[in-house]
C-alpha cells in the first residue's frame, strides 16, 4: 500500500485552504470546491435510526456524534480521519472554527450538536457542511460524509417539504466519484431501504456502493446471512453485516444474559462463517480503505488536470490583472510607509522657515487689521485723523459714515467672513478674519467700547481740521493701546496653535489618500501620535515665543528703512481689505434683486437716521397693517390711534410717528416704505451693504492717508497706525518664527518618521501585517491570488510526485506478474 489516500487527503487539505475566487467560477454557491478539485469521499446514507451513527462511531472507535430524536444531523459532516502512527494522541479539529485541537470527544460531540442546532427548526437542514478532522493511531486514513438521515414519516412539527430537502441534499453528495455507504437495518426489509433506493438512482450499476446491514443481531442469523448474500439488490462491492452494540444472549444453560461483543457474536454463530459472507466492523473498515484508495487512484489523473487548469487560470489572472507584479504583505506595508514618509518629506521640504514665516506673518497681519478696525476704522475721529494727514479740507463728505462705536468693527469682520464663507475655504481660512476668543477677546471688545465713547467728542471737532495738542496726545495714547492689543493678545498661543493646526491638517491630508485611506486604524494611529508629539511641544513653544516677544510689549525700536517698507506693505494690506469688502458687496448684489435692495437700503437708512432698529420697525408696521385690514376697509392708510392701543412696540411707534412728523418728508415716509414688506433677510442684506459701503469709504480714506508724505516719516507714527502696527507685526513674526521653527517644527519633522516606524512597522506579527495588507481591496485580492498560485504550485508538485510513484509501482508490480 502506498498510502495514496493519506497523501491525497493532505493535498485536499491544502486545496481546501485555497480561497477560490467566485469570479473564476470554480466554486459552487457554498464556496465548496468544484467537483473537479474534489477527491472521492465515502458518503454515508441511511434512514433515521438505521444505525448510521453507530457504524461511523465503530469505524472511528470513539463516541462523538450527537444523539437524539430531534433531527440532530442537520448539516453534512465532512469527516476526515487521519492516521497518526507515531503518536498515541487522539483528538479532533474543526478547521472552520479555528479552534485548537480537542482531546475530549464529548466536547467534539457537543460542538457538533451546537453546529447542527445552529440551523433553525424552520429550515431543518442546511447544505453548509461541518468540517471535522479526527487524528488517531487507531483510525485509517479516510474521508467520510455523514448526511442527515432519510425520514420515512414526517413528524407533525416538521414541514412536509423536509423529506424532499433531505433527499436533494444527499443527492448532491451521491455523485461520482464518491463511494456510497448504504446503511440498512437488518430488521427492515431491504425493499424498503431508502439508502438502497438512493444508491440505485445515482449508481444504477452498483459499482461504487457498499451495502451495510446493521443490527444483524436483531434477526435470526439465517435471515441475516440471506440478506448479506441475496442477489435481489446486487452490489458489486457487496454487503457487510455489523453489530455495533453489545448483544445480550443466553449462554448455555445459565438463566441470565451475558453481553457479547461483535466478534463474539459472529464467532458464536457458524452461519456467518460461510463463503461469501462478510461481517464485522473490521472487515468494513478494511474494505472502505481499499475501495477509497482504488477510487483515489482512479481520480488522480483528473485531479491533476483540474489542478493544472486552476493553476493556469490563476497565473493568467495574475498576469492580466496585476502584470505579474510581485508583492507580499511585508512589501506592501513597507511601501505604504515609504509612500507616507516620502509625502512627509516633500511637505517638510516645502514647509521650511520661509513658509512658516509667511503663515505667521499672514496671521499677524490679520490681527493688525482687526486692531485697526477696532481702534481706528470705527472711531468717529478717523476722518479727522485722515484729513489731518492728507491736509484735506473736505471734511463734510464722510459725515454720512456711521461709525457706530464698538459694534462696527467686529460686526464687519463677521459680515465679511459670512458673506465670503464659500470663498474662504483655502485662502482666508484659519485665523484670518476670525478673532481670537477666550480671555484676550475681552480686551478687544470692552476696551474699544468705552474708549471710542470718549473719543467721539474728539473726533467731532477734529473733523473741522482744528488739530491741536490734545489730538496728538489722544492719538499717541491710541497707538499705545493698539500696540498693546497686538503684542499682548496671546501671540505665542495663537501662532503656535496655528502652526499645530496647519501641521495636523497636512498630516491628515497625507493619510486621507492612497494607501492609508484603506487603513482606518493605521490612519488613526498616525493622527494620534502626530497629535501627541505636537501636544508635548505646545506649551514649551508658547512659553518660548512669549518670552522672546516680551520686549516688544514695552518698546518697539524702529529703523527708518523698516518704516519705509512697512509703509508700502500697509498700503497693500488696505488694498486687500478693500478687495475683500468689494467681494462681499458683490456677493450681496448678486444674491439680491437690485431694486428691492435699493428700497431696503433706503428704508434702513431712514430708520437708522431716526435711531430705530429697521427690523423691529418693519415687524411693527407689518403687524399694524394686518390689524387694519381686519378692522376696516380703510385701505393702506394705518390709523395712528389704534396703534397707540397696542403694548408692544407702541412706544417705538410713537417715537416713529413723532420723528416722522418732525421730518415732514412724505416721500421718505417710513410707513410707505414699510408696506413694501421687506423680509428680514433683505433687511439684513441692506444693513450689511451699508456697513460695507461705510467701511469702504474709510478704507479709501486710509489708503490715501497712508501713501501720503506724512506717513513716510517715522515720527508721524501716531498718525499712521497701520504702518506702525505693521512694523510691530513684522518684528514679532521674525521672533515667533525663530522659536516655533526650533521648538516645534524641527522636532516634529525629526520625530514623525520615527514614530511612524515604531507604530506601524516594528513588532508587527505576520498576522497583523497580512491583515493590514488585505484592508486594501486591490492588494487583498492580489495577495489572495498569489497565495492561491503558491498553494496550487505546491499541490501540483506533490501530485506529480505521486503520479511518478504510481507509475513506478505499477511497473514494478507489472514486472513481478510477468516474471
Ligand atoms: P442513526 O439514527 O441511523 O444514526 O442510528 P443510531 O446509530 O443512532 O442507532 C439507532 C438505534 O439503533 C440506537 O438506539 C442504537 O442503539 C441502535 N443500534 C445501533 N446499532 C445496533 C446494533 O448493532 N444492534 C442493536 N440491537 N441495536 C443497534
Amino acid at each position: 500500500l502506498m498510502e495514496l489516500t493519506k497523501k491525497l487527503l493532505e493535498i485536499q487539505t491544502i486545496l481546501k485552504s485555497v480561497e477560490i475566487d467566485d469570479q473564476t467560477g470554480s466554486t459552487d454557491r457554498d464556496g465548496r470546491h468544484s467537483n473537479a478539485l474534489r477527491l472521492p469521499s465515502i458518503v454515508v446514507i441511511g434512514s433515521q435510526s438505521s444505525g448510521k451513527s453507530s457504524v461511523l462511531e465503530a469505524i472511528v472507535g470513539q463516541e462523538f456524534l450527537p444523539k437524539g430524536n430531534n433531527m440532530v444531523t442537520r448539516r453534512p459532516i465532512e469527516l476526515t480521519l487521519v492516521n497518526t502512527p507515531h503518536s498515541e494522541d487522539e483528538y479532533g479539529e474543526f478547521p472552520q472554527l479555528g479552534l485548537d485541537r480537542i482531546d475530549d470527544f464529548r466536547r467534539i460531540q457537543r460542538t457538533l450538536y451546537d453546529l447542527n442546532m445552529s440551523v433553525p427548526d424552520s429550515e431543518c437542514v442546511s447544505d453548509k457542511p461541518i468540517e471535522l478532522r479526527i487524528y488517531s493511531p487507531h483510525v485509517p486514513d479516510l474521508r467520510l460524509v455523514d448526511l442527515p438521515g432519510y425520514i420515512q414519516v414526517v413528524n407533525r412539527k416538521q414541514p412536509p417539504i423536509l423529506r424532499q430537502k433531505i433527499r436533494d441534499l444527499c443527492e448532491g453528495y451521491l455523485k461520482q466519484p464518491n463511494i456510497i455507504l448504504a446503511v440498512c437495518a437488518a430488521d427492515v426489509d431491504l425493499a424498503n431501504s431508502e439508502a438502497l433506493k438512493a444508491s440505485r438512482r445515482n449508481d444504477p450499476m452498483g459499482v461504487r456502493t457498499i451495502g451495510v446491514i446493521t443490527k444483524v443481531d436483531t434477526t435470526e442469523p439465517d435471515t441475516a446471512v440471506h440478506m448479506l448474500t441475496q442477489n435481489d439488490y446486487p452490489l458489486h462491492l457487496g454487503y457487510i453485516g455489523v453489530v455495533c452494540k453489545p448483544v445480550k444472549e443466553k449462554v448455555g444453560r445459565s438463566s441470565h444474559d451475558i453481553l457479547l461483543s461483535e466478534a463474539q457474536y459472529f464467532g458464536r454463530h457458524s452461519e456467518f462463517q460461510g463463503p461469501g459472507v462478510q461481517v464485522g466492523v473490521g472487515t468494513l473498515r478494511r474494505k472502505l480503505v481499499r475501495v477509497l484508495e482504488e477510487s483515489m487512484r482512479r481520480s488522480l489523473s483528473s485531479l491533476v488536470d483540474a489542478v493544472r487548469s486552476e493553476l493556469e487560470e490563476t497565473r493568467y489572472q495574475i498576469k492580466v490583472q496585476y502584470n505579474d507584479e510581485r508583492i507580499s504583505p511585508e512589501s506592501y506595508v513597507a511601501e505604504s510607509l515609504d509612500a507616507l514618509k516620502q509625502r512627509f518629506k516633500a511637505f517638510q521640504q516645502q514647509f521650511g522657515k520661509p513658509q512658516l514665516r509667511a503663515e505667521v506673518q499672514r496671521w499677524l497681519e490679520s490681527q493688525v487689521m482687526n486692531v485697526c478696525a477696532e481702534l481706528y476704522w470705527s472711531n468717529p475721529g478717523i476722518s479727522g485723523l485722515s484729513n489731518h494727514v492728507t491736509r484735506s479740507r473736505a471734511a463734510g463728505w464722510w459725515t454720512d459714515v456711521r461709525t457706530k462705536a464698538g459694534k462696527a468693527a467686529s460686526a464687519m469682520t463677521s459680515v465679511i467672513s459670512e458673506l465670503l464663507a464659500a470663498d474662504t475655504t483655502k485662502e482666508h481660512k484659519g485665523p484670518r478674519l476670525s478673532k481670537p476668543h477666550g480671555a484676550d477677546n475681552e480686551q478687544f471688545g470692552s476696551n474699544s467700547d468705552s474708549n471710542t465713547g470718549n473719543s467721539r467728542s474728539k473726533g467731532g471737532h477734529t473733523a473741522d481740521n482744528e488739530w491741536d495738542e490734545e489730538d496728538d496726545v489722544y492719538w499717541n495714547h491710541q497707538l499705545d493701546r493698539a500696540s498693546a492689543l497686538l503684542t499682548k493678545s496671546g501671540v505665542g498661543r495663537w501662532t503656535t496653535q496655528m502652526v499645530v493646526d496647519l501641521l495636523m491638517e497636512n498630516v491628515t491630508s497625507m493619510v486621507d489618500v492612497e494607501p492609508f485611506m484603506h487603513h482606518p486604524d493605521s490612519r488613526a494611529a498616525v493622527l494620534n501620535f502626530s497629535n501627541a508629539i505636537l501636544r508635548s511641544k505646545y506649551h514649551p513653544t508658547v512659553d518660548q515665543v512669549e518670552n522672546t516677544i516680551k520686549p516688544f510689549k514695552y518698546e518697539v525700536e524702529i529703523e527708518p528703512h523698516e518704516w519705509k517698507k512697512a509703509q508700502k506693505r500697509s498700503g497693500t494690506l488696505i488694498e486687500n481689505e478693500i478687495r475683500l469688502c468689494r467681494q462681499a458687496m458683490l456677493k450681496i448684489r448678486s444674491s439680491t434683486p437690485k431694486k428691492q435692495l435699493q428700497q431696503a437700503i433706503q428704508f434702513v437708512k431712514s430708520a437708522e437716521k431716526r435711531g430705530l432698529d429697521p427690523i423691529a420697525v418693519q415687524t411693527e408696521l407689518a403687524r399694524r397693517n394686518a390689524e387694519h385690514s381686519v378692522d376696516s376697509d380703510m385701505g393702506a392708510q394705518p390709523k395712528p390711534d389704534s396703534a397707540t392701543g397696542t403694548e408692544s412696540g407702541s412706544s417705538m411707534l410713537l417715537a416713529l410717528d413723532a420723528t416722522d412728523g418732525k421730518a415732514g418728508d412724505s416721500s421718505d415716509s417710513l410707513e410707505e416704505l414699510g408696506y413694501a414688506h421687506f423680509n428680514p433677510y433683505l433687511l439684513r442684506r441692506a444693513q450689511q451693504a451699508l456697513m460695507i459701503q461705510d467701511r469702504l469709504a474709510i478704507l479709501h480714506m486710509r489708503k490715501k492717508a497712508l501713501s501720503s508724505s506724512t506717513c513716510a516719516l517715522l515720527e508721524n507714527k501716531r498718525l499712521c497706525p497701520e504702518v506702525f502696527l505693521d512694523v510691530v507685526a513684522e518684528k514679532l513674526a521674525y521672533n515667533v518664527v525663530l522659536f516655533i521653527n526650533y521648538e516645534l517644527l524641527q522636532d516634529f519633522f525629526f520625530q514623525f518618521p520615527r514614530e511612524l516606524d515604531s507604530h506601524l512597522y516594528y513588532g508587527k506579527t505576520l498576522e497583523q501585517t497580512r491583515e493590514f495588507a488585505s484592508q486594501n481591496p486591490r492588494i487583498g485580492k492580489h495577495l489572495t491570488l498569489l497565495e492561491r498560485r503558491q498553494k496550487l504550485e505546491l499541490v501540483m508538485t506533490r501530485l506529480q510526485e505521486l503520479v511518478r510513484q504510481q507509475v513506478a509501482s505499477e511497473q514494478y508490480h507489472g514486472r513481478g506478474r510477468n516474471n
